[in-house]
């Protein structure tokens, strides 16, 4: 059901978080635009600037490792600048307070860590884009440390220990993903009994499964974005508003 307008969708979603014993946010790039990173889709996302390189890509060409490189070093100025949004606060304040045991997200920029989530209750599906470590023997790197070498040497380094390929530590399209995040979703998906998809298209698989499989176990069915998906016709509850506009009210101190 779609919010009829932005105060009953503010009213029927702290219902429906008073009334649950496990919430549990699934969050997307959405939740990050207010901070200054841009989304994929939006107009003026990073998709209508250039597209994503695959994994196959990276793993097969020294072009595009250097590429994929050039263009991590290019938003640093904003990931690393980047704070916390008041999506993020108000997820850290009901985590505070009991109500939401773990996040699952899609984001890459460990912004629900810095707002105070314990890194062990962030399950970050595609990784994380502030550190990054060896293919082969895992070994991990900051990104100082690539920069530094990719500037001597003018192309993406190799790991000092077994030469393996130096990348993110996050999953690229193509690469598999990260098992054990997937297993913690799953478990948190199936302990929800409100399961709130925020700012995410949910076009990207296997993450979208998640919200299916929370409205599968019986979970109430949120989805706060400021355009339709596919799955909102499957929602307890619809919101087509701002994220830090609708949360802002779920902030304590
Ligand atoms: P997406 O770009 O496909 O979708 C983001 C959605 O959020 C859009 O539907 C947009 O309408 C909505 N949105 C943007 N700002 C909003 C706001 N202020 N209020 C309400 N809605 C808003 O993002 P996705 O579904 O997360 O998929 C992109 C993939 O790319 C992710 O899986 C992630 O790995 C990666 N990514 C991560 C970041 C990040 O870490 N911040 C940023 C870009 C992409
Ligand atoms: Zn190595």
């Amino acid at each position: 059901m779609i919010a009829p307008d932005f105060q009953t969708a503010v009213e029927q979603l702290s219902e429906l978080i008073e009334g649950a014993r496990s919430v549990v946010p699934f969050t997307g790039a959405g939740i990050s635009t207010e901070c200054g990173i841009p989304d994929f889709r939006s107009p003026g996302g990073m998709w209508t600037k250039n597209a994503p390189i695959p994994f196959d890509q990276f793993m097969s060409s020294r072009h595009a490792r250097a590429e994929t490189w050039q263009r991590r070093f290019a938003m640093d100025e904003v990931l690393s600048n980047a704070k916390p949004g008041r999506g993020h606060r108000a997820l850290a304040s009901l985590h505070r307070a009991g109500k939401i045991p773990g996040v699952v997200t899609q984001n890459i920029d460990n912004l629900h860590q810095v707002s105070g989530i314990p890194h062990a209750s962030v399950c970050e599906l595609h990784g994380n884009t502030s550190y990054a470590t060896c293919l082969d023997c895992g070994k991990h790197y900051t990104l100082k440390w690539v920069r530094d070498s990719f500037d001597q040497s003018g192309h993406a380094p190799e790991c000092v220990e077994c030469n393996g390929f130096i990348k993110t530590a996050t999953v690229a399209f193509g690469q598999s993903m990260p098992v054990a995040a997937m297993a913690q979703a799953e478990q948190l998906t199936l302990s929800a009994d409100v399961f709130m998809a925020i700012g995410s298209s949910l076009l990207v698989w296997p993450a979208a499964g998640f919200p299916l499989m929370a409205k599968r176990n019986g979970a109430a069915l949120v989805i706060l974005n400021r355009e339709p998906t596919e799955f909102d016709n499957l929602a307890d509850l619809v919101i087509h508003h701002d994220i830090g506009d609708v949360l802002t009210r779920f902030i304590s101190q």
